[in-house]
């Protein structure tokens, strides 16, 4: 026998078992954004490698060991993308979608990072994300937050908070940076190596380094919130206002920076203790110079990108979703009942309740058994099909759900329109 080929290290499989737990979630996910005005947009998975090297900056993680990279037959460089924001911002540039226009965009789907595989860390995971191009206000990042805490209501998801911050404009950030080479710079020899080679490429990164040797450093480092112009500081009070008065609480920490280069003003994470160090399930905030940095006309951006992966884990632990049903209605079939006569009634029934899913069932077997996998599907009611609804031309029902309810004789059509009536 040839050897079983298993699936690439830290990619994995989702099996019916779990599925129906995808699927309501981007469902919900789905209804709210569109509830809130957003359209979605889909762009593919390879991108130009060039691509994320100018929009998420070389000195990260994502662009210096992250990336799955690979050349094509002429020698090009592409990606598989990590992240949606390159991406999105490309195809707004390429399709003219803000020339003059205001956009408010989400899109979903797989994302692919080289890191080390671990519990809420893979190397395919799925992000949802949206994005809105246009408008410089904070009342859009308060939008985005009020939205991603309405969809944790929807979703049952209690035991996580909203952490905020204010990176500046880039202006800010300029004096902020060397404000911190500066601190950074009397820490010379504790600094790791990577640290060191960050100091002068981008200082801000080594404040969000996950190396524990370097946590009291970075405790103890200025924060950029004392070095914020008077017009970044009123952008950040007026979305704490909104917030206030919306009754969304949330915690300002200081030493909140995001790990992509792009982000100005307003940053974010929503963080849970229930997943253990992977807690950040939703991250994002204003990125107003990326839009320049990709090539396009100054346009002030914000966005957000959640982690599905990781919020399937918290609905799974919690435990809290009923599996769905796999049917509505099963029909049990007596062997007298040609195949081809009981799969066209089935098919009769499918066009007069095309809002239910109604099983037949397949591969035969005796009544026993079909009653055995009725039961199983979930389904609220059986229609039996035997000798006695063949002769006559009637169908019989009966309730899987009540056993006391007596089993009925009827036509298809009072059949189809009981099932109606029932709204199952
Ligand atoms: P971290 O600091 O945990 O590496 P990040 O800053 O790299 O996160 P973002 O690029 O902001 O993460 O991505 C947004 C969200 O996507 C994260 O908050 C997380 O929920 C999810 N995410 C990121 N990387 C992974 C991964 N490798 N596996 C599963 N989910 C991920
Ligand atoms: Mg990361």
């Amino acid at each position: 026998m040839s050897k079983l080929i298993k699936s690439v290290r830290g990619m994995y499989d989702i099996t019916p078992d779990e599925v129906w737990i995808w699927q309501r979630l981007e469902k919900l996910v789905t209804d709210t954004l569109n509830a809130y005005g957003y359209q979605q947009v889909r762009f593919p998975i390879v991108e130009q490698t060039a691509l994320f090297h100018a929009a998420i900056g070389e000195a990260t993680d994502v662009v210096e060991k992250e990336m799955y990279t690979f050349e094509n037959r002429k020698g090009e460089s592409f990606s598989l993308r990590p992240e949606g924001t390159a991406s999105v911002v490309r195809l707004v540039l390429e399709n003219a979608l803000i020339r003059n226009q205001i956009q408010k965009l989400w899109y979903n789907g797989p994302m692919f990072r080289y890191e080390k595989p671990q519990q809420g860390r893979k190397r395919q995971f799925d992000q949802i994300g949206a994005e809105v191009f246009g408008l410089s206000g904070p009342d859009v990042d308060a939008e985005l937050l009020l939205l991603t805490h309405r969809l944790w209501q929807l979703l049952g998801i209690e035991d996580v908070r909203l952490e905020l911050n204010s990176l500046g404009t880039s202006e800010c950030r300029q004096r902020y940076r060397s404000v911190l080479i500066e601190y950074l710079n009397t820490y010379q020899d504790q600094l790791d190596d990577e640290a060191k080679k960050r100091l002068h490429s981008n200082p801000l990164r080594i404040l969000d380094s996950k190396n524990p040797d370097l946590k009291e450093i970075i405790a103890n480092a200025p924060v950029m919130t004392d070095h914020l112009s008077a017009e970044a500081q009123d952008h950040f009070a007026e979305l704490c206002q909104i917030l206030d008065h919306c009754g969304l609480p949330y915690q300002i920490n200081r030493r909140l920076v995001r790990g992509l280069d792009y982000y100005t003003h307003n940053v974010f994470e929503w963080i849970t203790d229930s997943l253990g160090a992977q807690g950040t399930i939703c991250a994002g905030g204003r990125y107003d110079k990326l839009v320049e940095m990709q090539g396009g006309k100054s346009t002030p951006a914000t966005g957000f990108a959640m982690g599905v992966d990781r919020l399937v884990v918290m609905i799974k632990n919690k435990n809290h979703w009923q599996v769905p049903a796999r049917g509505d209605v099963y029909v049990v079939i007596d062997p007298c009942w040609s195949v081809a006569e009981a799969t066209a009634l089935v098919e009769k029934l499918r066009d007069a309740l095309p809002n239910l899913s109604v099983l037949l069932n397949l591969g035969g077997g005796s009544f026993k058994s079909q009653f055995k996998k009725a039961d199983k599907s979930g389904a609220k009611f059986a229609i039996i099909l035997g000798q006695d609804e063949k002769d006559q031309g009637l169908v019989s029902m009966r309730s899987l759900t009540d056993r006391e309810a007596a089993q009925q004789q009827l036509t298809v059509a009072d059949a189809v329109e009981l099932l109606q009536q029932h709204n199952i």
